[in-house]
């Protein structure tokens, strides 16, 4: 579904991600790990173009993603994103969040989209909250629906970047229980996450990061019990 060749990413003269490769298949949940800093955001900004690459290729269903603005704008559409701090727009209600996407860029009316947000926000528990307002509700309430946000788009895949770090720690697990069953449902996804007994759960395959390269790419059994490298060993050893 998509590919990563050679990825190079800098940000003035530092180079941040030295050459990634990476592969994922459909259907696949792939988690990524690592110290801080060491590029797992910038990767995934750059699997759907809110980063521009500084030199590789990236190829989504088949096509280059780096050559044409239509295909990033069908990269957009496809591949769904939540973020650490759920991002919702402040001054507008959740149904209103979870609509605005559909209709804008997908062109579909406000009955239909507001239909599709009603299954989306019965399917994360928060129909009751469909009025409200993003500060009205918890933390693990507004990522639950950030990420109904992004489902309405009918994403082919699902990127996560640290979605239970911002959570204060009773709701990590509301989310995570969200993020388990779209994984039961077969979406293809990559998550970044320090929660090691989810990855352990979920990943089909686990990535350990550091210094903008892969230094670990195995199961979830042969990176967590088996880390070659000392970085990991001793990452693992801090964390776990
Ligand atoms: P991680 O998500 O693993 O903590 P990041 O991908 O956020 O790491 O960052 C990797 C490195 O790139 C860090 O040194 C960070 O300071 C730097 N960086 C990230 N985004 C930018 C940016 N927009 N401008 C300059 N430096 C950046
Ligand atoms: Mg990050």
């Amino acid at each position: 579904m998509l590919e990563i060749k050679d990825l190079h990413k800098s940000f003035g003269n530092l180079e941040v991600i030295k050459g990634i490769d990476l592969e994922i298949d459909k259907g696949n949940i792939v988690v990524i790990i690592g110290p801080s800093g060491s590029g797992k955001s910038t990767v995934l900004r750059c699997m759907n173009l809110l980063e521009q690459p500084t030199s590789g290729d990236i190829v989504f269903e088949g096509q280059s993603i780096m050559e044409n603005k239509k295909n990033i704008d069908k990269i957009r559409e496809n591949i769904g994103m939540v973020f650490q701090n759920f991002n919702l727009f402040p001054n507008k209600s959740i149904i209103e969040n979870i609509t605005l996407a559909p209709m804008k860029v997908k062109g579909i009316s406000k009955a239909e989209a507001e239909k599709k947000a009603e299954e989306l926000l019965t399917r994360v528990g928060l129909i009751e909250k469909k009025d409200s307002f993003p500060n009205q509700l918890s933390g693990g309430q507004q990522q639950r629906i950030a990420i109904a946000r992004a489902l309405a788009m009918e994403p082919d895949m699902m990127l996560f970047d640290e979605p239970t770090s911002a959570l204060d720690p009773e709701m990590v697990k509301e989310v995570l229980d969200v993020i388990k069953e779209l994984a039961d449902e077969g979406m293809t996804m990559a998550i970044v996450t320090h929660e090691m007994g989810f990855a352990k759960e979920v990943a089909d395959r686990v990535i350990f990061v550091d210094g903008g390269k892969i230094v670990e790419d195995g199961s979830p059994d042969e990176v967590f019990n088996n880390p070659k490298s000392e970085r990991a060993k001793d990452f693992f050893a801090k964390i776990l």
